[in-house]
């Protein structure tokens, strides 16, 4: 099955919203294929943003990923990727839906409590950073 990397970004830690995000996509039916706490390095924060590199939010962006510990996880099963995006909700949490998680936790476009995996392409990509031992 399809797998997706999706991360409780520093501000879902923080407000105790693990336990949530990880209940929604358990009762979506996506199954867990590995978790982990961890605070990023800088190093690692920018590889895995790189395609936002020349954006004017970069900097911030790395500061606020890197500013506390977040949970990283893989989670698995059909359409995993799309199956994870359509959960989080829009980029911007105020265009979310209700119902989403960004919809209904967050106000912030950079503070929006959880990132997934965009594509096929960048989850393996990503779980590959996040994971290696997980090839
Ligand atoms: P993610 O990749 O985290 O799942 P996404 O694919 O919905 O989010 P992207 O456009 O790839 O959104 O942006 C990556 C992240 O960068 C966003 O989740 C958000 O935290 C931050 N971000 C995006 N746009 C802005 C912005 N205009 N100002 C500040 N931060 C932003």
């Amino acid at each position: 099955p399809a797998r997706t990397l999706v991360l409780v970004k520093p501000d879902g830690v923080a407000r105790g919203l693990v336990g949530e995000v990880i209940s929604r996509l358990e009762a979506k039916g996506l199954r867990l294929v590995a978790v982990e706490l961890r605070t990023l390095s800088r190093e690692t924060a920018e590889e895995h943003y790189a395609e936002h590199r020349e954006k004017p939010f970069f900097g911030s962006l790395v500061e606020f990923i890197t500013g506390g510990p977040l949970v990283a996880l893989v989670a698995e099963g059909p359409r995993a990727v799309e199956a994870f995006r359509a959960l989080a909700g829009a980029t911007d949490p105020v265009k979310a839906a209700p119902g989403t998680i960004r919809g209904d936790f967050a106000l912030e476009v950079q503070n929006n409590i959880v990132h997934g995996s965009d594509s096929d392409e960048s989850a393996a990509r990503e779980i590959a950073l996040f994971f290696p031992h997980l090839g």
